[in-house]
């Protein structure tokens, strides 16, 4: 037996699945299994295409043991049901074959900006509505930061062609190569002839942390490095400022590249990294400090200071001595914050202080032009950006039926 079999076989079925809660986009996981079990694979991926049309991308990246597996009742005494390798098996297999219903047309248009995972989400959600799709994106390809951060290790890239193809099947049309807020603007869009708008655009603007040395060119961002490692020479020794999720892609990403020693530095101890995806870096070769702030990059390296934390990691003082730490290259994965071209460039479109797009059931403060993803509550994770593309999809709808 398949061990997807056996694990389906573990599911009790439960009456109140904790597993469905724990979803943040609510999969009826028992009902997929159950159908699974019977032979009904056709079934289990429409159902799941339906509910989440990225289920085959969120069972590859997302965090399970936190989401769905973590609250699964059979890991209370034992392991939890493998939802994710069987979610996996059937939406692979099924992807092309799924059927995508879609309603009348409608006659209206819709501007998508951003091919990240709430931008792919809203845009087979709107064609299904029956309303007439483009979707401007940036970049040469769809993604987002599926394609542009996440490694292909982790994400094989050729999936997301695989769902390009799907959606331009679905008459979804593409503007590639197209930044919204330079050449044209959503008011230019408005002008001619979309009905509604939905801002997508993520978050790409790399967070500097303003240290001395920062602009030398032994320097970058992790998610420049992470677009696209083979533009940069690293060197066989190198510092990454960071150990959260982006810090620990670069890291792996590096060590899988051959770089020889890669280093992750923090001021404190916790991460907010998914604990395995931090168990493969070690066991990849990485190394992490923690209580060491930085204090300014030269040609040899980054410099820190010690920081002596209390035993629930809190900073209780930082030496005034500068340690060097050789390397060759130092990569600075800190966090990301939104662009502001889009805000920029439209009247009337606010922000709060962060940047991210204000935003009232996913309605900016422009009529007709939503946000999701993101670009309005900050750096989360592919599946909240996918159930927060369908709930804009939703008042979307709804603002066209009125319009
Ligand atoms: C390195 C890294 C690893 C991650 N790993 C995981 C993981 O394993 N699991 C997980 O669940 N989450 C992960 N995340 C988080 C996840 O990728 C994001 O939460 C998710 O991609 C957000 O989706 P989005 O569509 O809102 O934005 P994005 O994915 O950022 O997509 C936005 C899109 O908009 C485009 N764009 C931006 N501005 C414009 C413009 N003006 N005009 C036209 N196009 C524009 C961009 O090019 C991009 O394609 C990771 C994030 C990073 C950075």
């Amino acid at each position: 037996m398949l061990n997807i079999q056996s694990e389906a076989q573990r599911c009790l079925q439960c009456k109140i699945p904790r597993c469905q809660k724990g979803c943040p986009i609510q999969t009826d996981i028992p009902k997929a299994i159950a159908l699974f079990k019977l032979g009904k694979l056709q079934e289990a991926a429409q159902m799941l295409f339906d509910n989440n049309p990225l289920s085959l991308i969120c069972a590859i990246v997302c965090d399970h043991d936190k989401q769905c597996e973590g609250h699964c009742v059979k890991g209370i005494k034992e392991s939890p049901v493998e939802w994710g390798s069987i979610e996996h098996f059937i939406s692979d297999t099924y992807l092309e074959r799924v059927q995508v219903e879609k309603a009348e047309p409608t006659g209206k248009h819709v501007a998508v900006i951003g091919a990240g995972p709430a931008g792919m989400a809203a845009a087979i959600e709107l064609a299904k509505l029956g309303h007439e799709v483009t979707v401007f994106e940036e970049q040469s390809e769809i993604g987002g930061m599926l394609r542009y951060g996440i490694p292909e290790f982790r994400l094989p890239k050729s999936i997301l062609d695989r769902y390009f193809k799907k959606m331009k099947s679905l008459g979804i049309k593409f503007r590639l190569h197209t930044a919204v807020g330079n050449s044209i603007t959503i008011e230019d869009m408005l002008r001619d002839g979309y009905d509604a708008v939905l801002i997508a655009s993520g978050l790409w603007r790399a967070q500097a942390l303003h240290v001395q040395g920062e602009t030398l060119p032994n320097v970058c961002y992790g998610i420049h490095y992470l677009a696209s490692p083979e533009s940069f020479e690293i060197g066989n020794r190198l510092a990454v400022i960071g150990t959260g999720n982006t810090a620990i892609d670069v890291a792996r990403t590096a060590l899988h590249n051959g770089v020889s020693y890669v280093t992750l530095y923090a001021r404190r101890t916790q991460s907010n990294a998914d604990p395995k995806e931090r168990e493969l870096a070690l066991l990849e070769g990485a190394q992490f400090k923690s209580g060491m702030q930085i204090s300014k990059i030269t040609d040899e390296g980054p410099m820190f200071k010690t920081v002596h934390l209390d035993e629930n990691g809190q900073i209780v003082s930082v030496e005034e001595e500068e340690v060097l730490e050789p390397a060759d290259f130092t990569i600075i994965a800190a966090s990301q914050g939104p662009m502001s071209k889009l805000i920029n460039t439209t009247t009337g479109l606010e922000g709060n202080e962060r940047g991210l797009l204000k935003v009232d059931e996913n309605q900016t403060t422009v009529p007709g032009v939503f946000g999701a993803g993101d670009v309005v509550y900050g750096g989360r994770t592919v599946v909240e950006a996918v159930a927060d593309a369908k709930k804009a999809v939703f008042q979307m709808n709804e603002y066209l039926k009125n319009k």
